[in-house]
């Protein structure tokens, strides 16, 4: 067997091992194969890391013009992609997920992230607010050092989705990705320095939570933090940023409905609930895993919907026709069983999935689990309103579009909602109505990189994309002129 790959802390422009000299191992969750060792950060790599972006700020970093640093952008997504396949390989290796969809999503997206990026870049322009003898006008300045902190489930799409609006807007960077998926972050930074990035504009510090994120969130230096991940971690990160007044921004977990009507194309429902509540094993924030149908084409709906789900492929992610690879770990999928298990103690039927696929060596090790759609349940329990964050949605009839309306509205998330139906005026009040950041009528997951991107309740704080990952990323300044 081959030693397994180092992945090394990335700080003032090349690789630093470990302070502290320990190693994590990096797990395939599909074999149970160590494939790297992880480099186990400390508040004392952190430290560093921040020493080198702080210096980098003063650096000939603040002298690049807004379109170097668009070029920037453009050379990390050619550098990206003149290398997706090893992207789309390692992403799948280290999360599990189908290669075919790492190479058809999750690497495209971090390529069009910077591409995105750069041409907002360039097509921004500042308020100006003339009076007589007056001259009000905004400029921007960067935040400083900002510290960025993503989950396991996309791990570059989301990594990407902050680094290149904070480069943009000429901050420097720590970035801390979960220890779950650090590998594609490592190719990121290798990217981000050959495309000619000053030393110490973006650093990298692999680690655990509690060791890398805490110290990352407590550092003074670190004046920005764009946090993606559970709400419980959310919670507690704002509990400490708060105080030191750093500014925030928070994406946390979601519980989405998909909203289907009678009068839907009932073709287009089934296909689009299935793909909302399986793509990517279920384990994106807005997967929708609670199934509101309306009662007349309930029985139906449900009936086409099973053999759909049924129909869809779990086994190996280097296989082009499988459709869900493995779970993240061996320990989430046990929580994901603990949710069904309680699904029938709360009464609910199983209708198809939650079992442990027979697959061939090595991937009779890995966390696989077919896709499971379960009814019968209350829609106010325990399964139909936490966070599952896996392959099982639970599906529920209403009689009306207001108990519809209702039944979205009652979780303590609220971050997306598709709704299906070819009334144009429903669709519109129905939308307007739910609590929710993003709706979608007809489609999921459909996405424009100008929107505003985030949710409400427990579901963040804060909103992400275009123009609002710039705010976000920048400090805007009035000036007064009397002329
Ligand atoms: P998590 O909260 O466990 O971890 C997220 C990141 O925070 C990881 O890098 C982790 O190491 C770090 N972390 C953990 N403890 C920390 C601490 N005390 N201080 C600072 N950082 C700490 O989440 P996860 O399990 O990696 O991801 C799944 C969650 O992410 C789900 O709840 C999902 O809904 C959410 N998510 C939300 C969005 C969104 O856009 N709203 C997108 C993707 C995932």
């Amino acid at each position: 067997m081959n030693s397994p790959k180092m992945l090394s802390h990335f700080i003032d422009g090349e690789p630093q091992a470990p302070a502290s000299g320990r190693w994590l191992d990096d797990v395939n969750p599909a074999t149970g194969e160590v494939h790297a060792l992880i480099a186990r950060g400390d508040a004392e790599d952190v430290d560093r890391a921040a020493a080198a972006a702080k210096a980098a700020l003063r650096g000939p970093w603040s002298q690049w013009t807004a379109e170097r640093r668009a070029e920037l952008l453009e050379q990390i997504a050619a550098g990206i992609e003149a290398r997706i396949d090893e992207f789309a390989e390692a992403e799948s290796q280290d999360q599990g997920k189908p290669v075919s969809l790492a190479r058809r999503m999750d690497i495209p997206r971090a390529i069009q992230n910077f591409r995105f990026f750069a041409s907002a870049l360039r097509a921004e322009s500042l308020g100006a607010h003339p009076t007589l003898g007056v001259l009000n006008y905004t400029a921007r300045r960067p935040l400083g050092v900002v510290g960025l902190i993503t989950p396991w489930n996309l791990p570059l799409y989301l990594l990407t989705w902050k680094t290149a609006p904070a480069l943009a807007m000429g901050n420097t960077v720590v970035a801390k990705p979960s220890e779950l998926t650090p590998w594609t972050a490592s190719l990121l930074a290798e990217v981000i320095q050959a495309a000619g990035a000053p030393r110490g504009v973006f650093n990298l510090v692999h680690g655990l939570g509690a060791e890398v994120g805490q110290a990352l969130v407590e550092h003074p230096d670190v004046v920005g933090l764009s946090f993606t991940g559970g709400t419980v971690t959310g919670r507690r990160l704002a509990a400490t940023a708060a105080p030191m007044l750093k500014k925030l921004s928070l994406e946390l977990g979601g519980k989405n409905a998909t909203l289907v009507f009678a009068d839907a194309d009932f073709d287009q429902a089934v296909e689009g609930a299935c793909r909302a509540a399986f793509l990517n094993q279920g384990e994106i924030c807005l997967c929708g895993s609670r199934i509101l149908v309306e009662r007349p084409i309930y029985d139906r709906f449900v009936a086409a919907l099973t053999e759909k789900v049924k129909a869809l492929r779990v086994g190996d992610p280097a296989d082009p026709t499988t459709d869900l690879g493995a779970l993240i770990s061996q320990e989430h999928r046990a929580k994901v069983e603990g949710y069904l298990r309680l699904a029938v103690e709360e009464g609910g039927t199983i209708l198809c999935g939650g079992e442990r696929p027979n697959l061939p060596a090595p991937h009779d090790a890995g966390a696989f689990l077919t896709p499971a759609l379960v009814s019968g349940l209350a829609p106010t329990c325990r399964t139909a309103t936490e966070e599952i964050f896996g392959p099982v949605a639970t599906i529920h009839p209403f009689d009306t579009e207001d108990e519809a309306i209702t039944l979205n509205n009652l979780t303590r998330y609220g971050l997306s909602a598709s709704i299906w139906t070819e009334g144009l005026r429903r669709a519109h009040r129905v939308a307007e109505a739910l609590d929710v950041g993003l709706v979608w009528v007809n489609t999921w997951m459909l996405r424009d990189l100008r929107v505003p991107f985030g949710g409400v309740k427990d579901s963040g704080v804060g909103r992400e994309g275009g123009a609002h990952s710039f705010e976000f990323f920048s400090e805007a300044k009035n000036i007064c002129v009397k002329l």
